[in-house]
């Protein structure tokens, strides 16, 4: 089992700032704010960020591919300001208010977090009553402890219980496996992580062993299933984590299948940002009389500066080495549209003598995680990742994303640029137009 933290977190919106938007250079200097909610200061506590909103496309853009001569580039320019609403946030409940067992509360603690997240505060009771919950909520808002916590619990009462938890991608799948190994620390549980990518073997020798909790990649556990290693029929207990990328993502067949095999009597607890007519489907068909809890909160966390750069006649490459080599970009995420592509970037950037390494499709699962590893730990100044390889990542203090390629969509805009300015910090984006 991999080790490794990769946490999720926030992503944020833009906000319309007027025509104002051609300047040659970045120039930022948004107002700072407060961070938006209590985060544990221990050592060893999560120092990730929530609080973040992920709004949808809004106006013409969402869905829409980015043609050049219809670019919208107003949408890529914000000065950050974090938002205020959330600050005033006060939970109902505290961890130490919900009825689970005394020695998961001592792992909350341990973890860091002082008080429950809006979707925390609002989901648990729920899961804890053995309701099925459709839980719309931003990315980084805390949904992994919003469910984890109540699960660990049910599998305190009761030993036999399996669930199943099933996310878009391997890197979301390891960081909930950590944040479980976190909650679930000293109570004899475990876990088996089942994603596309690592090799099989071994988590069809670790599913032979007992195990309480499956987290996976819907691809995966299907050909787990098929190879008879997963016996569906026991697991009353579902999670779709992140339901509208897995959507996306083109696993609907393989999570309607893997649904289809459950026991009807089940929970189910379903989470998704966004709500569209084909998740309100899935919704209906997967879920018993849901308790639905959004906490939407507004439009915009407003915490990433947003500028763009005008590459014009210049060598795209050379304009990205010259702001690389501002003493500020200490930590950058740079994002390439193709696979090839942001390896030859990763190879340009190494070339000029720059610590850089890539993730992409073409990677296998333990290459991707190294890379993933040495960006955390400071080791490289430059991660270069498609769309889809930077899904739910979730590294602290980036100080700026670079939309080297566009994205193809506003909502990857949105996506790509909440890996920064995070944990109530702010974070810089800046996208190249040609
Ligand atoms: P989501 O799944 O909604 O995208 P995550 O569960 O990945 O969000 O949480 C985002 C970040 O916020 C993580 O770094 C996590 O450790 C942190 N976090 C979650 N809940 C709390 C809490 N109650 N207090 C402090 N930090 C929290
Ligand atoms: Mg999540």
């Amino acid at each position: 089992m991999q080790g490794k933290h990769f946490r999720n977190g926030s992503a944020s919106s833009t906000h319309r700032s007027g025509g104002h938007v051609f300047r040659a250079k970045p120039s930022f200097g948004g107002r700072g704010g407060k961070p938006s909610f209590n985060r544990g200061s221990k050592p060893g506590g999560s120092r990730g960020g929530y609080g973040g909103n992920r709004g949808g496309g809004r106006g013409g853009f969402r869905g829409s591919r980015f043609g050049q001569q219809f670019m919208d580039v107003s949408k890529f320019v914000n000065k950050a300001v974090i938002t205020e609403e959330t600050t005033h946030f006060k939970p109902e409940h505290n961890f130490t208010d919900f009825k689970i067992d005394e020695k998961i509360k001592v792992n909350i603690l341990q973890k860091g977090y002082n008080e429950p997240t809006p979707i925390q505060d609002k989901v648990i009771p729920h899961i804890l009553a053995n309701q099925d919950v459709v839980g719309v909520a931003n990315t980084g808002t805390g949904k992994t402890a919003a469910f984890l916590i109540p699960l660990i619990d049910k599998v305190m009462k009761n030993r036999t219980e399996k669930i199943l938890i099933m996310v878009p991608t391997r890197e979301l799948a390891t960081q909930i496996d950590d944040e479980f190994r976190v909650f679930s620390r000293m109570l004899s549980m475990f876990s088996v992580c089942c994603v596309g990518g690592a090799p099989i073997g071994r988590q069809l020798a670790n599913l032979r062993r007992t195990n309480n909790f499956i987290i996976g990649t819907p691809g995966r556990l299907k050909d787990l299933e098929e190879r008879k290693a997963l016996n569906l029929s026991q697991f009353k207990t579902v999670v779709l984590d992140e339901a509208d990328r897995m959507l996306d993502m083109g696993f609907i067949h393989d999570m309607k299948y893997m649904i289809s095999k459950m026991p009807a009597e089940r929970q189910t607890l379903f989470f998704s940002a966004t709500m569209s007519g084909d998740i309100q489907n899935l919704v209906k068909s997967f879920l018993r009389n849901p308790v639905s809890i959004s906490v939407k909160t507004g439009d915009t966390a407003k915490s990433v500066d947003q500028d763009i750069v005008r590459v014009g006649p210049r060598n795209k490459v050379d304009v990205l080495q010259d702001l690389l080599r501002q003493t500020d970009f200490s930590r950058v995420l740079i994002f390439g549209k193709t696979k090839h592509g942001v390896e030859r970037l990763k190879d340009a950037l190494v070339a000029r003598g720059f610590k850089s390494e890539s993730i992409h499709g073409n990677k296998n699962q333990s290459k991707r995680q190294r890379a993933l590893d040495l960006f955390k730990a400071n080791h490289l100044q430059v991660l270069v990742a498609t769309d889809v390889a930077a899904r739910g990542i979730d590294v602290s203090d980036i100080s700026h994303v670079i939309n080297y390629d566009l994205p193809a969509t506003y909502e990857d805009y949105i996506h790509r640029i909440g890996r920064t300015g995070r944990a109530g910090k702010k974070g810089k984006a800046i996208t190249f137009i040609d």
